[in-house]
């Protein structure tokens, strides 16, 4: 029987000047990563933010695309129509002029969006956006996209853990307690039932919490794997990727 096939995608969120060394960790170990990029957030401090030679360097490096997450990541739902759809599509500009290429992915900051921003965000010329929905081994919609497990200690759902946990009470401990635990069992879920294992985080978080151990065992295991593809977020607009 031909197993059914996995494709491994990573998203990394914010446009930290902490992205370099993200992008550093993934090519270690051959694995993409979509960068989506604010390059004006006003949640970061100025210094903090991924200057336009950091974005043109991550955007040169084979595996790494740049993805739009608007100009200042304001929360869209809290801003008018008209101000979320510049916010949109300026930030895909900004990015572009730096970049010299086309950006075609996008992430909803902190995942809040009405479905007016879906429309602006596909008439922008985006083909795929990301959500920060968990736990899927699919991709859903292509501007609702969503994903398998976040690189950071959220609390997980009791019931979803003891399920992946085949019930077992120390494993689901384990599981609750250590996102990479979780991680891997997805992965390992993933590779027995065939989808896409989307991975994604932020790099000030990681850094923040002292995972950058956790994410590299991550990385470690999900990667190299015959039969698995790997893939940028904007691969999955394709048709065929999932
Ligand atoms: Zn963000």
């Amino acid at each position: 029987m031909t197993p059914r096939r996995t494709v491994v995608t990573t998203s990394w969120d914010d446009g930290h000047r902490l992205d370099t060394a993200l992008a550093d960790l993934l090519a270690r170990y051959d694995v993409p990563g979509t960068f989506y990029i604010a390059p004006r957030n006003v949640e970061l401090r100025p210094a903090d933010r991924l200057p336009a030679a950091g974005i043109r360097d991550l955007a040169a490096r084979g595996g790494v695309e740049i993805g739009g997450h608007t100009l200042s990541h304001l929360r869209l739902p809290l801003i008018d129509d008209t101000s979320a759809r510049e916010q949109v599509a300026l930030g895909k500009i900004e990015l572009e002029n730096i970049i010299g290429a086309p950006v075609v992915s996008f992430c909803y900051p902190r995942g809040e969006y009405r479905a007016v921003h879906v429309r602006q965000v596909a008439q922008a010329g985006f083909r795929l956006a990301r959500t920060v929905r968990r736990s899927s081994l699919a991709t859903g919609p292509v501007m609702e996209m969503a994903t398998t497990v976040n690189a950071y200690a959220h609390r997980v759902d009791v019931p979803l853990v003891l399920r992946l946990a085949g019930g077992r009470p120390a494993r689901a401990a384990q599981l609750y307690r250590h996102w990479d635990e979780l991680a891997i069992r997805w992965f390992d879920l993933c590779l027995e039932r065939g989808g896409v294992y989307h991975l994604w985080g932020h790099s000030w978080e990681v850094d923040a919490r002292g995972d950058w151990a956790r994410l590299e065992r991550v990385l470690a295991y999900i990667s190299g794997r015959p039969d698995v593809r790997y893939v940028t977020n904007g691969t999955l607009a394709e048709a065929g990727a999932a």
